[in-house]
């Protein structure tokens, strides 16, 4: 399984360093995605330990390309970003999803949203008109994180300025893949961060043995010190959520869980859980 992810991870990596033979022809059919209807948001519950209630949801996109079928995300958000079509790309997936948890909502079920931003999205303005897509929804401030990863620019402060201003009027801000970029800590100090996302490299670590639970129970300590909150990610098996259970993670998120799904699956889960 081990050997499985690696492989898989490398292809990724070798996705996002640009050498996907069909990417500038994808660039190109990006722009018209969004206008031609072809993005859907899927939703990945968020589940407490040791449990496994349903307490959020991460939004993540999916382009359903006419003639390639489903395009993984990593081989085209990299490609967005490129283009700037990141921005509008980001300001769909918000409206969609913040709408879609709000109904959510008004059917008696309480769960927060997560929505990811890319440092192109963090331009002056992105703060107002997050705040107006919550007006317009009618989700409450507090039921929305925004999750970044360390490849805003903390030396930035346009991007700093604008996750202050969200992090200001109650919105949590997350820190996506933890741990496995270059300068990790600075980050927890020049951001107004609320929530770390343990990085599923770490979690694919946990394997009953103190080294393998090393980076995960080092996070998990630094933010009980610091008053933060944990989610950890790509948690694939009974032994890995108990284990984080044992090192007090209260969150978690993964195929042990669930897979990403369409917003009707998640509703039948969420019926499940909490019968009317
Ligand atoms: P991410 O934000 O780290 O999202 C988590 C990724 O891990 C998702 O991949 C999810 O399907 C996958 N995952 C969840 N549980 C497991 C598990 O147990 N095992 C394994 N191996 N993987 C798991 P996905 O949907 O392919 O998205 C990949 C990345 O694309 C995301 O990583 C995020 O960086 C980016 N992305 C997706 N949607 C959006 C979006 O709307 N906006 C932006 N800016 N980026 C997005
Ligand atoms: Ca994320
Ligand atoms: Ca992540
Ligand atoms: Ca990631």
């Amino acid at each position: 399984l081990r050997m499985a992810d690696e492989a898989m991870y490398r292809a990724k990596r070798a996705e996002k360093d640009g050498l996907d033979p069909h990417a500038e022809e994808l660039a190109a059919e990006l722009g018209d995605a969004v206008r031609a209807g072809q993005l859907r948001v899927h939703y990945q519950p968020i589940a407490t330990l040791p449990d496994g209630r349903i307490v959020g949801v991460e939004a993540l996109v999916r382009w359903a390309h006419p003639v390639r079928g489903e395009v993984p995300p990593l081989s085209f958000i990299p490609l967005a970003e490129e283009t700037g079509a990141i921005r509008e790309i980001g300001a769909w997936v918000l409206e969609q999803a913040c709408r879609q948890v709000a109904a959510w909502h008004a059917a008696g079920h309480s769960l927060h949203l997560a929505v990811n931003v890319s440092p192109r999205q963090l331009v002056p303005g992105l703060a107002e008109r997050v705040f107006a897509v919550l007006d317009d929804s009618g989700l409450p401030y507090r039921d929305l994180i925004v999750e970044v990863t360390e490849s805003v620019r903390v030396e930035d402060p346009v991007a700093v300025e604008e996750l202050r201003k969200l992090h200001k009027r109650g919105i949590r801000i997350a820190l996506d893949d933890f741990g496995t970029g270059y300068s990790t800590l600075r980050y927890l100090t020049a951001l107004p961060v609320d929530i770390l996302k343990i990085d599923r490299s770490f979690v694919a670590k946990l394997d009953g043995t103190p080294e393998g639970a090393a980076v995960a129970e080092t996070v998990l300590r630094l933010s009980q010190m610091m008053h933060l909150e944990t989610v950890a990610e790509g948690v694939e098996s009974p032994g890995q959520a108990a284990e984080l259970a044992g090192l007090g993670c209260v969150n978690a998120q993964g195929y042990h869980f669930a897979r990403p799904m369409a917003a009707d699956e998640v509703s039948d889960l969420l019926t499940e859980q909490n019968p009317a």
